[in-house]
């Protein structure tokens, strides 16, 4: 039997095993998929050249995120990122970059009317639409603002809570301002795995958690049972509902409630002289509100290589292998044979809407007296700094002992 059993192999459920590794527990981390890290996804071509399929930059601001790298002797192992330059496209990449190309997208006399009712604005209680389209204009905010900030979440953001979407945190002055790991954040994961007392299934998935008297059964797909003292579910919230139907479900009902978008994202490597006409280190946001087939498209240059570049489309769903990489080649205009490694990958991910604290709320409540844990992107934030906070608040709450 194994002390722990935690559910779902991403940076949350990482994160709940280093912490309870380190307390001395016996953990298995049951994934789905063949690698762990979820959206930590670093993908390597032949050349060794990197690229990040999903999760891409951290700051100094993640502190839990550093706790645990320095826990895992990775502090040394920080690279830093050159600062990625803005530049909006309609079709192809428009001229104009950052703040300068985002004031050139936008309506002037729009955001003149519009800005004053920014002094002292708010985000409590509002949408993502509503609270910044006050501050810049309907009009703004659909075409330029829209588009820009749903690259965050990697789906519209226009529904979400608008205090979920960014978070001040106490900057750490001793570590750069924005930074990965050397190799990529997947170096993370696989430290992780090689941390004493982890154990990592890959490959199959749990099914069902029930209880097996004071304990936990956790059920695989192919009907074995893994018991455990401690059972920890750190997948995205529908998946989460369904396991936890059996424990409690009043509040798995809820959870289930929660609404979840995909993303296919896709991304090649180039020879940096196949792609020279595009500039160097750019980030591109579609205009809207016709928008594109992509949400945003990421760049590698932020760490520079000679030889190769590296950019990750993030698609919205339902768009065929073809288009993609015809929607690829035409934004970089290249030819498909000039891409020397491809890598794709399809996330869920949740998209929280008003009143999802107070899910949350109920489920913390429902949990409270349960030595079974929840965590994931979808309590506080999507960042993997707020996944580490909740993995680190979810082990310290389930192994505090009991009266
Ligand atoms: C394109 C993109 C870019 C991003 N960029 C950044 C960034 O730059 N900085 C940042 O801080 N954050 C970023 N994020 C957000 C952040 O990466 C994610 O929110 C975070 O990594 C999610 O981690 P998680 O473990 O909660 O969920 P996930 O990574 O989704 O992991 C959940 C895991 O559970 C597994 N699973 C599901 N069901 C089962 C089952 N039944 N049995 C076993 N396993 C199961 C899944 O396969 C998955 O591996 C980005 C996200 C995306 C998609």
């Amino acid at each position: 039997m194994d002390d722990v059993v935690i559910i779902g192999g991403g940076v949350s459920g990482l994160a709940f095993a280093f912490h309870a590794a380190r307390a001395g527990r016996a953990v298995r981390v049951v994934e789905q998929d063949a690698r762990i890290g979820g959206c930590v996804d670093t993908r390597t071509s032949a050349d060794g050249f990197w690229i990040e399929l999903g999760a891409h930059t951290c700051y100094n601001s993640y502190g839990a995120f550093l706790e645990l790298l320095e826990g895992l002797d990775l502090l040394g192992e920080l690279q830093p990122r050159g600062k990625p330059v803005l530049r909006f496209a309609d079709g192809a990449i428009l001229p104009g970059k950052n703040l300068g190309g985002l004031l050139r997208r936008m309506s002037l006399l729009q955001l003149a009317r519009s800005l004053p009712r920014a002094i002292g604005a708010s985000p409590e209680g509002r949408t993502v639409q509503a609270h910044y389209g006050r501050i810049v204009g309907a009009g703004n905010y659909e075409r330029v603002l829209g588009p820009m900030l749903s690259a965050v979440p990697s789906q519209r953001a226009d529904g979400f809570p608008a205090d979920m979407l960014f978070k001040k945190r106490p900057r750490r002055k001793d570590v750069l301002r924005s930074f990965t790991l050397k190799g990529g954040l997947g170096a993370m994961a696989e430290r992780i795995r090689r941390q004493p007392g982890v154990t990592i299934t890959t490959g199959r998935a749990a099914t069902a958690v029930e209880r097996d008297g004071a304990r936990f059964a956790v059920v695989l797909g192919d009907g074995e049972r893994l018991a455990a003292e401690l059972v920890a579910i750190a997948t995205p919230p529908r998946t989460a509902a369904r396991l936890l139907a059996a424990i409690i479900p009043g509040a798995a009902a809820q959870v289930g409630e929660i609404a979840e978008a995909a993303v296919e994202s896709l991304g090649v490597v180039v020879r940096a002289d196949r792609v020279a006409g595009v500039p160097y280190a750019t980030f591109v946001i579609p205009l809207g509100p016709r928008g594109d087939i992509f949400h945003s498209v990421v760049t590698r240059d932020v760490v520079a290589d000679p030889t190769w570049r590296g950019f990750v489309f993030h698609f919205r769903p339902g768009h065929t292998e073809d288009d993609k990489l015809a929607r690829i080649a035409a934004l970089l205009g290249i030819e498909r044979g000039d891409i020397a490694y491809r890598a794709e990958r399809s996330t869920v991910l949740p998209s929280p809407v008003l009143g999802h604290r107070d899910v949350v709320v109920g489920l913390d409540a429902a949990l409270a007296a349960e030595r079974i844990a929840v965590t994931g992107n979808w309590f506080a934030g999507l960042s993997i700094e707020d996944c580490v906070l909740c993995s680190r608040a979810e082990w310290q709450r389930v192994a505090a002992p009991r009266a």
